[in-house]
């Protein structure tokens, strides 16, 4: 039979089975089965040869139980309903699961970016945070980077909406420039948390990152910090990809020199001493670690079985299936699931948001260390309950997730 591939229906497949496992008031998977707000948008913008063009926006709101609703925006083609509800869903356990107090959003625009001028997409920016104006705000809704938008794009939304509002409001959105009030150590944060999971998982099963081979996918901003950082802790990467192609070598690529390369000619093609691989060839390549840091559903049924990696952390969201997942926990491979494994990027963000309304900025260590004790303890507590329920770490982050959303459920009132 062939697999279910909406994500909207994969996630609310995955509360309903946490909240049966747990034992909660059923009111909670109503609570949670579909977002609290959604809101779609359509607005001209002038492009560069003076033609108007109407691009299409969204923003779902899942749950608001634990504070304001936090997430990034992205500019892709594939944006739609179902995927942003899902995403959004998939932030507010996030920030549960490492005890951020942010509930979860997710949006973007429609468009392909790859088309865009910069000043197409900084007209594409702005008009897309007028629209969504009412909709957002510090103490509301604070958006943040996502697939292809990044902190320019932060910067030109965090000024429009300065203007709407007729005073600067830095803690609209995260992942923005440090000049105007991003946070240290907020653009490798998502890679950076993704290590600190994947170190603890090497450890707990007793082995060395000097022996580890990596295969990351996606050579973009997660994939990149996460291949340098696993690098400098004496593992070797092996093989990485982008949107144009992908490259292996069984004696390491050194993803520093790699990062040049691609800098200068735009992709990772044709890297010198590397052979190149399918996107499957990759996934399915020998190593012990596999790293998937770019876009949902890439391990799938008719893949999972092939994988030889041990660890899968994923720095992507959703990149899993639930038929895959049931295979990879057969085959004995630990999955440190999206929820947990990328959230250092919401971390440091809710950082950026605390120093934004502060108007005080910490170091980058003083950055990096939260987030690693943070990261660290959420791991542990996840670790834990796999073991007390004799689940696969996806289903363990969710009852960890969940039991706290339903806590906060019940001391508000919202259930009996
Ligand atoms: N877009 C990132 C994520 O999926 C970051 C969200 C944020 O920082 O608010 O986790």
């Amino acid at each position: 039979m062939s697999e279910n591939l909406n994500i909207y229906h994969i996630v609310q497949r995955q509360i309903k089975e946490a909240v049966e496992m747990l034992g909660v008031d059923f009111t909670v998977y109503e609570i949670l089965k579909q977002p609290q707000n959604v809101l779609e948008v359509s607005f001209p913008i002038k492009m560069d040869d003076g033609s108007i063009k109407v691009f299409r926006g969204l923003r779902s709101q899942h749950c608001d139980v634990l504070g304001p609703y936090k997430g990034g925006l992205r500019f892709h083609p594939t944006v739609e309903m179902d995927e942003s509800k899902a995403l959004s869903m998939w932030m507010t356990f996030k920030c549960a699961v490492v005890g951020v107090p942010y509930g979860g959003a997710k949006g973007g625009v429609e468009c392909n970016p790859k088309d865009l001028s910069q000043r197409e997409m900084e007209r594409l920016s702005r008009g897309f945070i007028k629209k969504i104006a009412n909709f957002v705000g510090p103490e509301k809704d604070i958006p943040a980077p996502d697939v292809y938008t990044n902190p320019q794009v932060m910067a030109w939304m965090m000024d429009e909406f300065s203007n709407v509002r007729g005073y600067n409001n830095f803690g609209l959105i995260t992942g923005k420039p440090i000049i105007v009030g991003g946070s240290k150590g907020r653009s490798e944060a998502t890679g950076r948390g993704c290590v600190y999971v994947t170190r603890e998982a090497v450890k707990e099963m007793d082995w060395n990152m000097e022996d580890m081979r990596v295969v990351v996918q996606g050579f973009g901003n997660a994939g990149r910090i996460a291949a340098k950082l696993l690098h400098d802790m004496g593992a070797t990467i092996v093989g990485t990809n982008d949107s144009i192609a992908g490259v292996y070598n069984k004696e390491g690529i050194n993803p520093y020199d790699l990062e040049n390369f691609k800098e200068e000619t735009g992709s990772v093609k044709d890297y010198p001493g590397s052979e190149h691989v399918t996107n499957d060839e990759l996934l399915t390549a020998d190593c012990d670690i596999l790293i998937p840091a770019a876009l949902e559903n890439q391990i799938t049924q008719a893949n999972a079985g092939q994988i030889k990696a041990k660890i899968i952390s994923e720095a992507a969201n959703g990149p899993t299936t639930p038929d895959a997942d049931k295979i990879l926990y057969e085959n004995g491979i630990l999955t440190i699931p999206d929820i947990l494994a990328n959230a250092g990027g919401v971390t440091v963000s809710y950082f950026e948001w605390v120093q934004n309304l502060q108007n005080f900025y910490w170091t980058e260590d003083e950055v990096n260390n939260r987030m690693e004790e943070m990261m660290v303890s959420a791991f542990k507590n996840c670790f834990k309950a796999r073991e007390g329920y004799g689940v696969h770490m996806r289903t363990a982050a969710y009852l960890v997730a969940i039991q706290r959303l339903a806590n906060a459920m019940k001391i508000r009132g919202w259930l009996n």
